[in-house]
């Protein structure tokens, strides 16, 4: 994404109840408020990506800390060395924005831009975000997967395309790990568990499981593009 549209992510105010969050949020691990980003976080990767992997939203501490979707808590702690062995990410260790990594046939948003209390965005939240995911999406000139994690990410991917015609009855589309559901306009939306701590810890999800969707993913990405 171009630079302009980076900066107007960055400087959304659009949701009040996430603006106010940002402003109060306490910081942890020993770290001031000073060291946050603690705005919206725009999403990043290889624009000539044809795989998107959108998340649900900045985790408080983790991206919402360093500027960068899945940056710095458990969640991308998990998958970025799975990234990493799928070839997508290249280098198996992230820590913040700066730190030298990037991505190759794949670009990472979330759905909600702000970090939301307790990780839960508000219904009128995903909607007022949509815009700039549909942005990132429109983006990507060789994009074929859309790789939603967790429930909500796959929620707000299935209203956009159902907003732009994509997609008549949302119950057609059920959530489950693994379920790929090819659109008309020659995209795959693909279902994952999120890799949050709480789902690795409980074993919803484990390497093998997300390295195993990742492989089908490229599959899917190589074959549409043939
Ligand atoms: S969640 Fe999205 S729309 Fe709402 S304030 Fe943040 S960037 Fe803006």
């Amino acid at each position: 994404m171009d630079e302009a549209f980076v900066e107007r992510v960055a400087n959304c105010r659009r949701c009040p109840r996430l603006v106010d969050y940002l402003r109060t949020l306490p910081a942890k691990g020993g770290r001031t408020r000073q060291d946050y980003w603690n705005r919206p976080v725009p999403g990043f990767g290889d624009p000539q990506a044809r795989v998107f992997l959108v998340g649900l939203a900045p985790g408080a501490h983790g991206a919402n800390r360093t500027g960068r979707p899945f940056t710095g808590d458990g969640a991308g702690d998990f998958m970025y060395p799975l990234l990493y062995r799928a070839g997508f990410a290249s280098c198996p260790e992230v820590s913040h924005a700066g730190d030298g990594l990037y991505l190759t046939d794949l670009y990472i948003s979330n759905a909600v831009k702000c970090a939301p209390p307790e990780n839960k965005p508000l219904p009128a939240e995903f909607a007022q975000c949509r815009p700039f995911l549909a942005a990132e999406l429109g983006a990507l000139p060789r994009l074929k997967v859309v790789l939603a994690l967790g429930q909500g990410a796959f929620t707000s991917c299935l209203r956009l395309f159902k907003e732009e015609g994509l997609v008549a009855r949302l119950a057609d589309y059920p959530f489950g790990h693994g379920a790929a559901y090819p659109l008309t306009n020659g995209l795959t939306l693909v279902a994952s568990y999120h890799s949050s701590r709480y789902n690795v810890q409980t074993g919803r999800i484990n390497a093998a499981m997300f390295l195993d969707l990742l492989t089908r993913v490229r599959e899917i990405a190589a074959r549409e593009n043939g």
